[in-house]
C-alpha cells in the first residue's frame, strides 16, 4: 500500500544507514543553516545525517540548534508566515 507513505506525516530521514538499511530516523532541522537530517549517536552513521549524539551540527558546526521535524512539533502555518 503505498498509501501509506502520503498519510504520514512524520518526516522520516531517507538517508541509509552505514549498513544500507533505510535509516527512517527522526529529522532535525539546524536553525541555525537551516540543514535538515537525522541525529545519530556517532558520525557518519547514516548518509544523510546531520547532526551527532550532542546536536552538533555536521554542516555549520552549530550546537544545540537541532530542532525535530515530527508530526507533533508541527506549528500550523498562520504561526510560520506571523
Ligand atoms: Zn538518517
Ligand atoms: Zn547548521
Amino acid at each position: 500500500m503505498t498509501y501509506q507513505v502520503i498519510k504520514s506525516a512524520l518526516k522520516l530521514c531517507s538517508g541509509a544507514r552505514k549498513g544500507g538499511d533505510p535509516c527512517n530516523g527522526t529529522l532535525y532541522t539546524c536553525k541555525a543553516c537551516g540543514a535538515s537530517g537525522c541525529k545519530q549517536s556517532r558520525e557518519g552513521l547514516c548518509t544523510d545525517q546531520a547532526f551527532d549524539v550532542l546536536e552538533h551540527c555536521l554542516k555549520c558546526g552549530a550546537i544545540g540548534q537541532a530542532e525535530p521535524v515530527a508530526a507533533g512539533d508541527y506549528t500550523p502555518h498562520q504561526s510560520w508566515v506571523a
